[in-house]
């Protein structure tokens, strides 16, 4: 078994470390973290990625993109999350791929170009209060009215909506059939009458928001492909977050900042490495790390392949956010009182960015498909177990 990059996937790798140090550099990255203008910060970088071609380096050439191989898909997802830079977007990830396969070519023509020039932000419509985990149980209701169709519902945890232009709307189109087979997918705009967005605050500090839909019109040419399909499509989408799923690097950069911190000379003339749990501790991590690496280069293996992960990419993704949430509680407490504090004070040790961490990593436990429905697929596709 070997785990080797190609020379040109290396040197690609190279280059975008580079372009980071001078468009992503400490003084961008707090601006993004802990700035008023965050939000300006972060699209304007992902102009930069567009401007390069890079936000888009996995779509196919007719579409504007590179097709890049997996491996430099990989290496630049890794430098990217290493820094905490931003990258692909919903629109990049799932509207654009869907698009090209049933969009119409008016939706083509419309959407597509200002997507891969990073202009056009898409929020992820999804989520309602009483569809998470069970989306297909999703109720917004959107009815034909001639030449629109008109929604009313509830939206939970639209998280771009309030500055997003459009959203990657799932709704309800036919109450009678089996929930699976009645819903449709749409390009909403966010500016529609009858949207009001309210905003819902999360431990960290970050929003997401509530968005209600009272007989908000929708042009009918916002329905993606056909009527009561939008599952198979919404499926589809998520085929593409399949590359983004297991990178390792954003573990890694919290690891490699709390083990620069440990040794550094603290208050006292002492450093925190002389402390045997701390040093005990980071030990621990670097295998657990270096167990999240092996997995990682599976999947990519699997992808170049051409295989599906499946099960495996479950695997992955329990384990590494698991690794990143033990890893910032571990942190939490080795940094002590001083740990609590956020990016926003200068006496923040490690910038901060331990206890912002602390509080951001406990959500990727439950997004993208919780931990809990991860655990059954692994014992069902993985091991054929029955359903519990
Ligand atoms: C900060 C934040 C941002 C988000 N952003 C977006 C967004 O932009 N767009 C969007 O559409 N959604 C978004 N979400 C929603 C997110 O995807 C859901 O929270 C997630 O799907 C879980 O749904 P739920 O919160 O309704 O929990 P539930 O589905 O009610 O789950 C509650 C608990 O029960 C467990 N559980 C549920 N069903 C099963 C099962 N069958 N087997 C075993 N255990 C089960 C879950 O694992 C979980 O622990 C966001 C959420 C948050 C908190």
């Amino acid at each position: 078994m070997q785990f080797r990059f190609t020379e040109s996937a290396l040197a690609f790798e190279a280059e975008v470390k580079r372009f980071l140090a001078v468009e992503w550099s400490p003084e961008v990255r707090s601006r993004a973290y802990a700035g008023a203008d965050a939000y300006d910060v972060e699209r304007a970088f992902r102009k930069k990625l567009a401007d390069r071609g890079w936000l888009t380096m996995s779509w196919p050439k007719e579409y504007g993109g590179e097709r890049r191989p997996y491996q430099e898909q990989y290496l630049f997802q890794e430098a990217l999350n290493y820094v905490g830079a931003p990258g692909a977007t919903v629109a990049v990830q799932q509207v654009g791929p869907t698009l090209m396969q049933f969009g119409t070519d008016e939706q083509k023509a419309r959407f597509l170009p200002p997507i891969a020039r990073g202009e056009v932000e898409f929020a992820l419509g999804y989520t309602e209060p009483d569809a998470g985990t069970d989306l297909a149980s999703l109720q917004l209701r959107a009815v034909r009215d001639g030449d629109d169709y008109v929604m009313n519902g509830i939206k939970r945890f639209t998280s771009a909506a309030h500055r997003a232009e459009y959203v990657w709307l799932a709704a309800r189109t036919d109450p009678d059939a089996p929930k699976h087979r009645g819903i449709s997918m749409f390009l909403a705009d966010l500016r529609s009458p009858g949207i009001t967005i309210k905003p819902i605050w999360t431990l960290g500090g970050g929003r997401t928001n509530e968005v209600y839909w009272d007989n908000v019109r929708i042009p009918a040419t916002a329905l993606v492909g056909e009527e009561n399909r939008g599952w198979y499509y919404a499926a589809h989408a998520l085929d593409f977050e399949r590359i983004s799923i297991f990178t390792v690097a954003g573990v890694r950069a919290v690891f490699d900042s709390l083990l620069a911190w440990a040794k550094e000379l603290g208050p006292g003339g002492r450093r925190p490495c002389s402390e045997p749990s701390v040093r005990a501790a980071l030990a621990d991590f670097k295998v657990q790390l270096e167990v999240l690496q092996t997995l990682s280069y599976r999947i990519l293996g699997m992808v170049e392949r051409g295989d599906h992960p499946n099960y495996e990419a479950s695997v992955v993704k329990i384990f590494s956010t698991e690794l990143m949430q033990r890893l910032q509680n571990a942190g939490t407490k080795m940094l002590g009182a001083y740990g609590q504090l956020t990016p926003h004070d200068p006496r923040a040790p490690v910038g901060g960015r331990i206890a912002q961490g602390y509080q951001a990593a406990v959500m990727p436990t439950f997004g993208a498909g919780s931990n809990e429905v991860m655990r059954n697929i692994i014992a069902t596709r993985g091991f054929g177990l029955p359903r519990g």
